[in-house]
């Protein structure tokens, strides 16, 4: 580090070996910090981790939040929790109790510790919102019983777990809720928008446009909302959030569709199938607390993310294919 007033701080990170976390550890580290990273490899990839295993700062630690975790560290950031519908689909019991057995066990720590601890949060706790774009006041529209819930309560809970640990135990607490966001590392088959539509059209396959595509969504690139993530680390103790952190510029499925043909140069055709129960019509954050506690604004247009995050899965794709010749 070129800072040498720097106080070199150690950090954990829970669900370090998913896309955001392994990004948010990268960062991290390249400011001078140790980080112990946590995670079941559920659905996070080792391999995320791979330029970090001999990293002098970096340690990566195989476990379940749903147990108690004794560590000493001075901050926390949890993000473990599947984030993709498919994958908090496969075992909605074990992602309910990973957001809220897990943010117990999380804010145990953090309590004992007399840590400051950030919880992932996320725009579905807004559900299928009735107010556009959502701000941080409005309560939500969530279905408690659907296919959805065991993420969208399961977050909604969390919140009120950090919340009420802050307010009986004084604890300090960062609670940022994130809109969709996209990059390198996103798990090729997770299923989430961006990734279905690059990978489908750099193999040729038809794009899976769910329902007429009118939905919309608002997509942030990593870089931008891992900077949001540390800028809101660092506020002060009397600022919480929640804080919606996502990029506000709204696209329908389709236009993203589009978009990720023209930029791959794919002779995908489009083909429309079954839009799943519950999902989202609209979604876009209103950003202005995120400006004017964090002087926090995305930088990244869809279309840069988009190229980079292409070449990143036609990288992945080129290695998948040399494998599987070798094997
Ligand atoms: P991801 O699936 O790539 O990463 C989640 C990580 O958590 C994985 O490495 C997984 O193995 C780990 N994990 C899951 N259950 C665990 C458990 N019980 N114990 C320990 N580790 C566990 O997802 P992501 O996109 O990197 O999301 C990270 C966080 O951000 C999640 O909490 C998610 O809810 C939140 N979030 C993400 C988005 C987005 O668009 N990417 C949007 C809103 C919220
Ligand atoms: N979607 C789609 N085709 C796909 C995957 C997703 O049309 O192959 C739609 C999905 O129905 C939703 C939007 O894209 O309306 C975003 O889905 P994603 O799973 O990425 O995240 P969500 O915001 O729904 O959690």
């Amino acid at each position: 580090m070129g800072n040498n007033h720097y106080r070199r701080r150690r950090i954990l990170v829970t669900g370090g070996a998913g896309f955001l976390g392994s990004h948010l550890i990268d960062r991290l580290l390249d400011r001078g910090d140790e980080v112990l990273c946590v995670d079941n490899l559920f659905t996070g990839d080792k391999s995320n981790l791979d330029h970090l295993y001999t990293h002098p700062r970096f340690e990566f630690l195989r476990h379940d939040i749903c147990f108690p975790l004794y560590v000493e560290v001075d901050e926390i950031y949890n993000l473990a929790c599947p984030a993709s519908p498919i994958h908090y689909q496969h075992d909605p019991v074990q992602t309910t109790k990973t957001s809220v057995i897990g943010a117990i066990n999380v804010l145990g720590l953090a309590k004992r510790l007399k840590a400051r601890v950030f919880q992932a949060s996320t725009s579905e706790v807004y559900g299928d919102p009735s107010i556009h774009p959502q701000v941080e006041g409005y309560w939500g529209n969530v279905n408690p019983i659907g296919l959805r819930s065991c993420y969208d309560e399961g977050k909604r809970c969390a919140e009120t777990l950090f919340m009420d640990y802050h307010r009986q135990h004084g604890l300090d607490i960062k609670i940022a809720r994130i809109f969709n966001t996209y990059g390198p590392r996103m798990h090729p088959n997770d299923g989430r928008v961006v990734s279905n539509f690059v990978v489908q059209a750099l193999e040729g396959r038809p794009i899976t446009i769910y329902g007429d595509g009118s939905q919309t969504r608002s997509f942030c690139y990593y870089e931008d909302l891992v900077d949001g993530f540390l800028r809101l680390m660092d506020t002060g103790r009397d600022f919480t959030g929640p804080v919606n952190l996502g990029n506000p510029i709204e696209f329908t499925i389709r236009e993203l569709a589009e978009a990720v043909v023209e930029l791959t140069g794919s002779g995908s055709e489009l083909v429309y199938l079954p839009l799943p129960s519950d999902d989202p019509t609209q979604r876009r954050p209103d950003i202005s607390v995120a400006e004017a506690k964090l002087n926090w604004r995305p930088k990244v247009q869809l279309r840069e993310g988009l190229i980079k995050t292409i070449e990143y899965f036609q990288k992945l794709h080129v290695e998948t294919e040399i494998r599987n010749e070798a094997a």
